[in-house]
């Protein structure tokens, strides 16, 4: 049996997710909701093994990193020191043909002209800038006093909580501050199943350092960041890194690579590893007007820490995962399986007995026949 063509082999992937029980589409029932999406009885073991397998590595077993978990709403002073309530956009056109609502960097181009990706027609809007966060109000008014956001991701809350931890944690430079939780964009067209997704979960750390440190810091979690998915059985030949260039790097982030594996539609991010300099604690010092600096006791000097993050997708990292087990069974040539062997490796004994034997016994069951589409 000869590999499906990969456009194929995403649909297949879709619905072996529904099939086995990973992955439905949110209120099926009610025609769904676009970008949204409800993991299952093995879905949510596999996820829950990844994250555990995360925190594990991040938090428990480093001296260096402690854990929070901030609420999803937060003031809106936040964002909009952070700058996101200003710039965190996309180009957004919209083809009078069809109405179809594009992203401005994914149409498609023939002969110098710009062109609708769903209908090839060629009468479309100038593009405009489309915030990405979802809007809520917080209390019973609902006016511009009590708007916030849904937050889009989580590390503005470790930021604005590095003053309470650095004082209980009582860590020296560098130290980090690890969080895993849920986050929201807009997005104008969510695609490729669960990869580009209105509501996602996140696992984000922020490491503090001396301005310094900062390179050198970026290079040594690009590293631990692919060790970490080799681990969990993606093999290193189908993990790529990125080096943003300069001109695509947000212009505070000194250096920034992106973790890329091959899905089977296409090379796409994993994990951001960005250097971001002091902009997030600098620009929330200023709107605070809260000192949010570090004391050296050895050169009794004050200043605000810099900061490398490694912040990667959960449910990516899922579907990374997923395919990697659906190419499995491809490549033995139809004989079987799913091992989930990823899920296996992913439950290590010491986190939860409990947890590994029941994902084990669900990806035993689903080893049966018609595993296959
Ligand atoms: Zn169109």
């Amino acid at each position: 049996m000869s590999a499906a063509p990969e456009s194929q082999r995403m649909e297949k992937i879709v619905s072996l997710c529904k099939r086995r029980g990973f992955i439905f589409q949110s209120s099926e029932i009610y025609g769904g909701l676009n970008g949204l999406w409800d993991y299952g009885p093995l879905g949510v073991e596999l996820k829950r093994n990844l994250k555990n397998y995360w925190w594990r590595m991040m938090v428990h077993e480093r001296d260096d990193v402690v854990g929070m978990d901030g609420a999803i709403l937060m003031n809106r002073s936040v964002w909009k020191a952070s700058g996101h309530e200003d710039t965190f956009t996309d180009p957004m056109i919209d083809c009078r043909s069809c109405r179809a609502r594009l992203r401005g960097d994914q149409l498609v181009e023939k002969k110098g002209v710009k062109q609708c990706p769903v209908c090839g027609g060629k009468d479309l809007t100038e593009p405009r800038a489309f915030n990405l966060m979802f809007k809520t109000y917080v209390g019973a008014t609902e006016d511009e006093s009590s708007l916030t956001y849904l937050r889009p991701e989580t590390a503005q809350a470790i930021f604005v909580q590095f003053k309470n931890i650095l004082e209980i944690a009582r860590k020296k430079l560098p130290f980090g501050i690890a969080q895993i939780g849920k986050a929201f964009r807009n997005e104008i067209n969510p695609r490729n199943f669960t990869f580009r997704s209105r509501e996602f979960e996140q696992m984000e750390l922020e490491y503090f350092c001396r301005a310094e440190e900062g390179m050198k810091l970026l290079e040594y979690w690009k590293e631990e960041r692919l060790k970490f998915y080799e681990n969990i059985g993606i093999p290193r030949t189908r993990l790529h890194v990125l080096t943003v260039p300069d001109d695509e790097r947000a212009f505070y982030s000194k250096g920034t690579y992106d973790i890329e594996y091959d899905f089977p539609f296409g090379r796409q991010e994993l994990e951001g590893v960005a250097y971001r300099t002091d902009y997030d604690l600098v620009q929330h010092q200023k709107a605070s007007g809260k000192p949010l600096e570090y004391f050296d006791e050895e050169t009794k000097q004050k200043f605000i820490p810099h900061v490398v993050e490694p912040s990667a997708g959960v449910d990516r990292t899922v579907l990374a995962l997923i395919c990697e087990a659906y190419s499995d069974r491809v490549r033995s040539a139809g004989v079987i399986v799913a091992r989930m062997k990823s899920a296996r490796r992913l439950g290590s004994p010491s986190i939860s007995k409990r947890s590994v034997k029941k994902t084990q016994n669900f990806a035993t069951r689903s080893r049966c026949a018609n595993a296959i589409p």
